[in-house]
C-alpha cells in the first residue's frame, strides 16, 4: 500500500471508529498492512494534522496503553 493511501485509510478508520482509538499494531491488523513500522510512520504523520493527537492511551482493541494516534 502506498504511504499516501495508508495515511488516508488511517484517517478514515479513526473517523469511523471515533471515540475509540487503536494502537499501531491493531490499526495494522485492521488495514491488513503487514509492515507495522509503516503504520507507525503513517499514524505519526496523521497526528501532525490539527484534528488528531498522538498520545499515550489505552487501545480500544487490545487494551494495552501505548503511544497511539487518535482524534482530539
Ligand atoms: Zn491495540
Amino acid at each position: 500500500m502506498a504511504m499516501g493511501d495508508l495515511i488516508e485509510r488511517i484517517i478514515d478508520r479513526l473517523h469511523r471508529t471515533y471515540p475509540y482509538a487503536y494502537c499501531d499494531d491493531c490499526l495494522a491488523l485492521d488495514l491488513m498492512e503487514s509492515n507495522i513500522e509503516r503504520v507507525t510512520i503513517a499514524a505519526s504523520e496523521v497526528a501532525t494534522l490539527d484534528e488528531f493527537i498522538r498520545t499515550r492511551r489505552e487501545c480500544s482493541r487490545c487494551g494495552q496503553t501505548r503511544q497511539l494516534t487518535a482524534l482530539r
